[in-house]
């Protein structure tokens, strides 16, 4: 293994910022963190398995076999004195401050003053039997595998089974059925769809859904998928279907918790309003690897909430190397978006805790909004790194307390 005490130009100088993940609130962290550190000798790595940025909003469209545009994470860190490292973080030693970091030329030892963890979440498919060997989830490899598959059962005129209802799973289930007007789909959940949505926004939701063919099968309690199906407590007969997506639940990864940080119950790393580690002022989390807690109750991972504790992040970073005090971090959801496959959508405006307001958005104007808070990457990440993040400027109405522009 190769040792390294400082970042990528192992230099001896200045604070070394390591952040794990090259997500959306990994590289908004990153390049933040950068511009805000820079005067005061801030040496920032980002570290991710692949070169590639993956757009984790638009999986439902990756999974259904369309092509997405080609964002090389090492074209997004230009110019902003990130360094990349390609690797994936294998262990985190608080002790001596350092992490090991599985490379295509061996192990590497990377070591950090302050580390950001921005690792994310996996869907969670150890919540029932069956469901890690036989369904198919949204993340990585297995996207494109279902997108193979999905184009041969439209073939064969196949049935998918889609679980959960959330807004994943709405927006997997409308996307396949418009894809592959041939498959017959399913969507089973013990809620109905869009839970979280006012009576108004849920309708048009299951208007929606009821136009692609998507058949709904609500009060549906999943407990055990098989390799033809899905068995439904109460019912004598299994759901037989050609292939199964799996997107109920969320848990982050084991490495913080490997590592003694302090946790919640589905590994998220518990963080003060500055967005550090209770249990370790050297780190700071971001993303949905990261438990918040708002006067109003937990932030649950969005990309909405992961960007702005990014931003955050970044910004107590950068006041802590400056001698200053971190402000508080204060958050409010503003909206739930769900497409509807291509040219439909839904968008329930939302209070801060996310309950529903009274407005919402269906139709055209709801798919040019979520194309638009969906963002552009690159023209995304390079903004950031002076504004927070300014496409919500656009939204109407009171803004979050972090929605103003950066020093
Ligand atoms: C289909 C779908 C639709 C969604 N739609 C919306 C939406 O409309 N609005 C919204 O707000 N949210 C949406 N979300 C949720 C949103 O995508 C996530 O909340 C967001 O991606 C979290 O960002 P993150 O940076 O914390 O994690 P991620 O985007 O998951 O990034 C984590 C990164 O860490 C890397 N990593 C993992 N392990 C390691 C390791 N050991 N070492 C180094 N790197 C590692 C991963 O490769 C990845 O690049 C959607 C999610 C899905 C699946």
């Amino acid at each position: 293994m190769s040792h390294e005490n400082h970042t990528l130009g192992g230099e001896q100088s200045g604070t070394r910022i390591l952040v794990l993940g090259g997500g959306y609130a990994g590289v908004l962290a990153a390049v933040r963190v950068a511009r805000r550190t820079r005067r005061r000798g801030g040496r920032v790595t980002l570290v991710n398995p692949s070169d590639r940025f993956v757009e984790r909003l638009r999986l439902h469209q990756l999974s259904t076999g369309q092509q997405l545009a080609d964002h090389r994470l090492p074209d997004l860190l230009a110019g902003t004195g990130v360094a990349f490292m390609r690797g994936l973080a294998v262990g985190l030693d608080r002790t001596a401050r350092t992490v090991d970091v599985d490379t295509q030329d061996g192990r590497r030892q990377l070591g950090y003053d302050i580390l950001v963890y921005a690792l994310g979440s996996v869907t969670d498919t150890d919540a029932v039997p069956g469901a890690a060997d036989h369904a198919y989830t949204l993340a990585g490899p297995a996207a494109a595998r279902l997108a193979g598959r999905l184009t041969e059962l439209a073939a064969a005129a196949g049935r998918v089974a889609v679980v959960g209802a959330g807004l994943t799973g709405v927006e997997s289930a409308a996307e396949i059925a418009e894809t592959f007007p041939g498959l017959g789909v399913t969507l089973l959940s013990r809620d109905e769809p869009g839970p979280m949505m006012g009576d108004a926004a849920r309708a048009y939701l299951n208007r929606g859904l009821d136009r692609l063919g998507v058949e709904v099968r609500s009060g549906a309690d999943v407990t055990k998928v098989l390799p033809a199906g899905v068995e439904v407590a109460g019912d004598p007969e299994p759901v037989a279907a050609d292939a199964v997506v799996w997107t109920i639940g969320v848990r982050a990864l084991p490495l913080a918790e490997q590592a003694g940080l302090a946790v919640d119950a589905q590994g998220r790393i518990l963080v003060d309003e500055a967005l550090r580690s209770e249990s370790d002022p050297a780190v700071y989390a971001v993303g949905d690897a990261a438990a918040v807690r708002q006067p109003w109750g937990m932030i649950h991972g969005t990309c909405q909430s992961g960007i702005p504790t990014a931003a955050h992040a970044a910004d107590s970073i950068g006041r802590r190397l400056r001698g200053r005090r971190p402000k508080p971090f204060r958050f409010g959801y503003i909206h739930q978006p769900v497409s509807l496959g291509r040219r439909d959508a839904v968008i329930q405006f939302t209070h801060a805790d996310d309950s529903p307001r009274r407005w919402y958005l269906k139709g055209r104007a709801a798919v040019r909004y979520k194309e638009l808070v969906s963002g552009s990457p690159p023209a995304f990440f390079r903004l950031s790194r002076w504004f927070n993040v300014p496409i919500l400027m656009l939204v109407p109405g009171r803004g979050p307390r972090w929605l103003r522009r950066g020093r």
